[in-house]
């Protein structure tokens, strides 16, 4: 049996069925842009491994960081013990992210991140005697994650997780905002929420949402002062503010944090992702100080969770390294090329019948197309035009290393244009 087959025979991979999976390629280097397949193929990698990889493949910084880390040690329990790696990692974030987020509990996955997000939450109130406020309030189309507690805040419909909805805890869900990024904010998009919380304030211990980009729910990309507004609901009906940065932290939306667009400060806010530069798996879930002390106030007065592999010192000597590449700020240069380049390259392709949209933020180019795309088959004209790229449901959508130069973005678009005109002729 090759290798393909007995990855096809025996290996669940994501999103994918069991019995007829999606054809799956082997890589077999990866260096700067680029991925090698088995096939001797070198393709620029569109979706920087989901999000992660912002610095590319096999950087030397990172590199070096993660081989002085094994020589000193690759893991300790965080229970009772502390190293560098954690405490110059949790200074970064605390430096990096908005204004009073002081504490960081380290999660090993974004989803993970999410679950401990909700807990301190729920924690919080419980620990003030509000007893009530068990439920979430979240807007359509989200997306947080695949563990049970993130399932219940993603979108309940488009989501990927219907079929669990009798075993999820129900939770409040407003209309998704409709205002475009760059178009005049209208400002009943907030309406909804705000007659959710007029109504359910008592029941609701926090909102959940991705600030300005959601992403696995849909791609959407919607105006900031959204984003604003619900922050002054969150305050004005006592309820806490989630922001889940997982996907959009890191400098991806042209911010550091997309929060940054309004000058927020959520609660609680969640990382992953890019944390790592894409090399391992680490996340983190920033709370305030009042959070923090009001979730630890009477009883059971501690924090119920603890991963066993809770500050991996090895994941947090290259977020490190990956953080000290971030703090050089060449990102904010690059985010605007690529953001310039994916909306020249991409808008011309809304004159295709078969496409109902495109949007760009920072480093992120959206194709809405009108009906479902067929994965399997644009992925053979994507890679044979040199990219990774993969879609799911209509979308075809690219975030690519911060490092494309413009010739790579150049070669990204082209192949998003050859697939469509191939299998999508108007
Ligand atoms: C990817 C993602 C998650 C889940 O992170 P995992 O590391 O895959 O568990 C949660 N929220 C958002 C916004 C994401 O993009």
């Amino acid at each position: 049996m090759n290798n393909i087959e007995f990855d096809k025979r025996h290996i669940w991979h994501p999103y994918t069925s069991a019995t007829s999976p999606l054809p799956c390629y082997e890589v077999t280097a990866a260096r700067g842009t680029r991925l090698t397949l088995a096939s001797g193929e070198e393709i620029i990698d569109g979706m920087s491994s989901w999000w992660a990889a912002i610095h590319g493949y096999n950087h030397p910084v990172l590199n070096d960081a993660a081989h002085k880390q094994v020589e000193a040690f690759s893991h300790v329990m965080f229970g009772g013990l502390t190293h560098q790696p954690a405490i110059d990692l949790c200074k970064s974030l605390i430096e990096m992210t908005p204004e009073g987020l002081n504490r960081v509990f380290l999660a090993d996955s974004g989803s993970v991140a999410v679950e401990v997000a909700i807990k301190m939450a729920l924690q919080y109130w419980a620990c003030q005697g509000q007893t009530r406020k068990t439920k979430l309030l979240a807007p359509r189309n989200g997306y947080h994650g695949d563990t049970f507690a993130a399932m219940s805040v993603c979108d309940p419909v488009n989501g990927m997780h219907s079929l669990f909805q009798k075993s999820l805890i129900q939770h409040y869900f407003a209309p998704a905002p409709q205002t475009r990024f760059d178009s005049t904010y209208n400002p009943d998009d907030i309406l909804p929420m705000r007659e959710l919380l007029h109504e359910h304030h008592n029941e609701i211990a926090a909102m959940i949402l991705e600030p300005v980009v959601q992403g696995a729910g849909g791609m959407r990309i919607y105006h900031p002062e959204y984003l604003r507004e619900c922050r002054q609901l969150c305050d004005e009906y006592n309820v806490l503010l989630i922001c889940d940065e997982i996907a959009t932290g890191f400098g991806r939306t042209g911010q550091l944090f997309a929060c940054n667009h309004v000058d927020i400060t959520p609660d609680i806010m969640c990382l992953g992702k890019a944390l790592t530069g894409g090399y391992m798996t680490l996340a983190a879930t920033l709370c305030t100080d009042e959070v923090a002390i009001g979730a630890c106030a009477g009883e059971p007065g501690v924090f119920m969770h603890g991963p066993t592999y809770m500050g991996n010192p090895l994941a947090c000597a290259v977020a490190n390294a990956s953080l000290g590449l971030i703090k050089t700020n060449e990102w904010q240069g690059q985010v605007q090329q690529i953001e310039i380049q994916l909306k020249a390259l991409l808008t011309p392709l809304l004159s295709y019948q078969s496409v109902y949209d495109v949007r760009v933020l920072g480093a992120i180019g959206v194709v809405e197309m009108k009906q479902q795309v067929n994965v399997a088959e644009i992925q053979k004209v994507f890679i044979k035009h040199g990219a990774w790229i993969r879609p799911f449901g209509k979308l075809i959508y690219v975030m690519p290393p911060f490092i494309c130069s413009h010739d790579e973005i150049l070669t990204i678009c082209s192949a998003i244009k050859a697939g469509i005109e191939t299998l999508y002729p108007d």
